[in-house]
């Protein structure tokens, strides 16, 4: 249900609401019947009064708390996952479930969720591996969510300097079958000539090839003793550790690193209050 009110002399209000991460506009009950209870003819544009001009940016002015209240308690997972970057596509595909106020959220959930972080994030060739039709989606979303556990446990290997089974390489080895890469040569200049890499898709879940050849470049490239999980118990990232010490111990500050702080002041506060 969409209300607009139209106060004289200001523009027509927006839709009263807010939009849940698939974009779908809810409306509170509560705030239909309090706009109801202070402006009865809300439905009718021609005859709300100058005189209502206070309570309707009061009732605004609760709205929009709510709907940033409603937001922080029910992320956007695409955003949230994407909100941090770690320099490979395959760590930012295997950290695609994310703790947030409200508690974890997962990028992958659902086949439009999936697609919306593949948009956003853009892997290499995205554009022309995209799949069309829900079923190639659903098959992509069926294989993706594969390869994400393929990759957490090739990191979770690599990091502990361990083998990695068999089912693992099967799994990661697949979607590189099902894309044909082939390289060009761009430019006439033997000193400005540059190679464009043009990628076919052969199977519906072909996007997911270059992030597969990008986790093992990364476990190839990066030392195990720089390839961390987060350290903060309930979140499962992993990073690679570009630092100068190496001793980076959080996915991210603005998250992990925070709530760590947070929680060494307040344990630090509550033992000098006890020794008082
Ligand atoms: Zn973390």
């Amino acid at each position: 249900m969409i209300w607009m009110v139209n106060v004289s002399g200001s523009p027509t209000l927006p839709p009263i609401g807010c939009r849940d991460p698939a974009g779908t506009l809810v409306t509170c009950s509560w705030q239909v019947r309090l706009l109801e209870a202070l402006v009865p003819d809300a439905k009718d544009p021609k005859s709300a009064k100058n005189g209502y001009t206070i309570p309707v940016i009061l009732i605004l002015l609760v709205i929009f708390l709510n709907n940033r209240y409603t937001s922080l308690m029910n992320p956007d997972p695409v955003r949230c996952a994407l909100s941090e970057r770690f320099g490979w596509i395959a760590l930012d595909f295997v950290n695609t479930v994310v703790i947030t106020r409200s508690g974890p959220v997962d990028a992958f959930r659902t086949v439009d969720l999936l697609v919306s972080w593949m948009d956003l994030a853009d892997p290499p060739g995205w554009p022309d591996l995209k799949p069309k039709g829900l079923t190639a989606r659903r098959i992509l979303h069926a294989e993706a969510v594969r390869l994400r556990v393929a990759i957490d446990a090739l990191l979770c290997a690599a990091a502990a300097r361990e083998r990695m089974t068999a089912s693992i390489g099967d799994t990661l080895g697949r979607p590189l079958r099902w894309v044909r890469t082939q390289n060009r040569i761009v430019g006439d200049s033997p000193s400005a000539l540059t190679l464009e890499c043009e990628r076919e898709r052969l199977h519906p879940a072909g996007a997911l090839g270059p992030i597969a050849e990008d986790a093992v470049r990364l476990v190839a490239s990066v030392s195990a003793t720089r390839l961390r999980r987060c350290r903060a118990d309930d979140c499962l990232r992993w990073f690679a550790d570009t630092s100068k010490g190496g001793r980076r111990s959080w996915c991210s500050m603005a998250t992990c690193g925070n709530r760590a702080k947070a929680a060494r002041f307040r344990a630090r506060h509550e033992g000098a209050v006890d020794a008082t």
